[in-house]
C-alpha cells in the first residue's frame, strides 16, 4: 500500500520564512533582527501590568476598537480605515489571501496569455516573507530587481523591462527598503502606485526613522494600503501589533478574514498606552538616528562601505574578509547581525542600531577584527 499523503504537496515543498535567530547568551550584544534597543515607556509598562488579571479569562475586543479609533484620530481618518493584526506580518499574510487568486486557478486559466496576472509582485532585494507568502497561498510571484544602488526602477524603466507587471493583483513595496535601508521620496511612489492597476501595499515597518512617509497615498488612493507596526520604532515585538491603513472597502474586505480575535488583549492595551506616550518614542527616534549616522562614520573610516540608511539598520559591506567570514568573527566576540545568502546580499552585513554603548563595542571589535 503507498503511504497515504496526508500533507497537502504545496506545504511539503515549501521554503518557509527563516526568523532571524533569537539565542538566549548572556552578554550578547544582538543586532540581527532590528528590534529597538530601548524599553517600551514606563506607562506601556505600567498599563501591561495592569491588564494581568481575572480579565485575561475574557476574549479581547475583536476589532480592537479602542486601538483602531486611536490611530484613527493620528493618522487623520476613519476607524473604519484601520485594520489591526497580529503584528504586520499578519496583515501582510491577509492581502495575499484577500486581493489574490491562487496560481493553479489563474494559471490553468490564463496560462497562455500572462501567466503572472493574479501575481504577488515585489522588488529584490525586499522583506523575504513576501514570496513565502505568495507560495503558502499557491500564488504566481513577480519579483523584479531594484537598481544596483537599491533605488526604485523609474515607470518609464519598469515599461521598458517588460518584466514588471502593471496589472499584478498585489505588490509589495518595502519603504524605506529593507535590507538597504534606503528611503524613497512619497512622489516617486505615487507616481508608481497611479500606474498600477492592482493593490499596492507601502511595507513602512521602519518609516519613523526615514525622512518622508506616504500615509497620506493610501487615504488619497483607492487601491493603496499603508502597514505599519508597534514592533520596531514602537519597542513592542513581543506584543504582536500591526496594522494597516487605507479604503474602508478593501479594509472591510480583509476585515471578513481575519480570525475573531486576531489581536491578543495585551497587544491592545500596550499598543493603546503607546499612543498616549508618542514623545517618548519620539525621543528614542532621534537618539537612534544619531547612532546610526555615528556608526555609518565609524565604519566608513574603518574601510566599510555603508549604504545610506533611513531605518533602525545599516547595510555594509565589510573589509578584507567575506560578510559570512566577519558575522563568524564577531559572533565569536558575542556580537550578532545579519547575513543573507542571497546573491546580491551575500557581500553584506546587516546591523541593527542598538545603543551608542552596543555600537562603541561593535566598531571596537570591527577595529580589531580588521587589523
Ligand atoms: N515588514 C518588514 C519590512 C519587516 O522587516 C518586518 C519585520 N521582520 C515586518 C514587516 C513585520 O513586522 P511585525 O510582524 O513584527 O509587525
Amino acid at each position: 500500500m503507498p503511504k497515504l499523503q496526508l500533507i497537502r504537496p504545496l506545504v511539503e515543498n515549501l521554503h518557509p520564512y527563516v526568523p532571524g535567530e533569537q539565542p538566549r547568551i548572556k552578554g550578547l550584544i544582538k543586532l540581527n533582527t532590528n528590534e529597538n534597543p530601548y524599553s517600551p515607556s514606563p506607562r506601556v509598562l505600567a498599563a501591561v501590568q495592569a491588564a494581568v488579571d481575572g480579565r485575561l479569562r475574557l476574549y479581547p475586543n475583536p476589532t480592537a476598537q479602542n486601538l483602531r479609533t486611536k490611530l484613527a484620530k493620528l493618522h487623520g481618518c476613519a476607524a473604519e480605515n484601520i485594520l489591526v493584526g497580529n503584528g504586520s506580518d499578519e496583515v501582510l499574510a491577509l492581502a495575499v489571501r484577500g486581493f489574490v487568486e491562487p496560481a493553479h486557478d489563474s494559471l490553468f486559466k490564463f496560462k497562455s496569455s500572462r501567466p503572472w496576472k493574479a501575481a504577488v509582485q515585489y522588488f529584490t532585494p525586499s522583506y523575504s516573507l513576501y514570496p513565502v507568502l505568495a507560495d503558502i497561498h499557491g500564488a504566481a510571484k513577480n519579483a523584479m530587481p531594484l537598481n544596483l544602488d537599491f533605488s526604485l526602477p523609474s515607470v518609464g524603466d519598469l515599461k521598458r523591462s517588460r518584466k514588471w507587471d502593471f496589472n499584478a493583483a498585489l505588490t509589495f513595496i518595502t519603504t524605506p527598503n529593507a535590507p538597504s535601508g534606503r528611503g524613497y521620496a512619497t512622489a516617486e511612489l505615487e507616481q508608481l502606485c497611479r500606474v498600477q492597476r492592482g493593490v499596492v501595499v507601502l511595507d513602512e515597518a521602519y518609516v519613523d526613522f526615514a525622512e518622508e512617509n506616504a500615509l497620506k497615498l493610501a487615504l488619497k488612493l483607492p487601491h493603496v494600503l499603508v502597514a505599519r507596526t508597534f514592533s520596531k520604532a514602537y519597542s513592542l515585538c513581543f506584543q504582536r501589533v500591526g496594522y494597516l491603513v487605507g479604503h474602508a472597502e478593501l479594509i472591510a474586505a480583509l476585515d471578513k478574514i481575519r480570525d475573531s480575535y486576531n489581536v491578543n488583549g495585551l497587544g491592545q492595551a500596550a499598543a493603546e498606552a503607546t499612543l498616549d506616550d508618542l514623545k517618548y518614542y519620539r525621543a528614542n527616534f532621534q537618539k537612534i538616528i544619531a547612532t546610526r549616522d555615528r556608526l555609518t562614520r565609524e565604519l566608513t573610516a574603518l574601510g566599510f562601505s555603508v549604504f545610506p540608511s533611513q531605518t533602525n539598520f545599516i547595510l555594509a559591506q565589510p573589509p578584507r574578509f567575506q560578510a559570512a567570514d566577519w558575522l563568524q568573527k564577531l559572533r565569536d566576540r558575542k556580537i550578532l547581525v545579519r547575513w543573507f545568502g542571497a546573491p546580491e546580499l551575500r557581500e553584506f552585513l546587516r546591523i541593527t542600531i542598538g545603543t551608542p554603548q552596543e555600537a562603541a563595542a561593535l566598531v571596537e571589535a570591527a577595529r580589531e577584527i580588521g587589523e
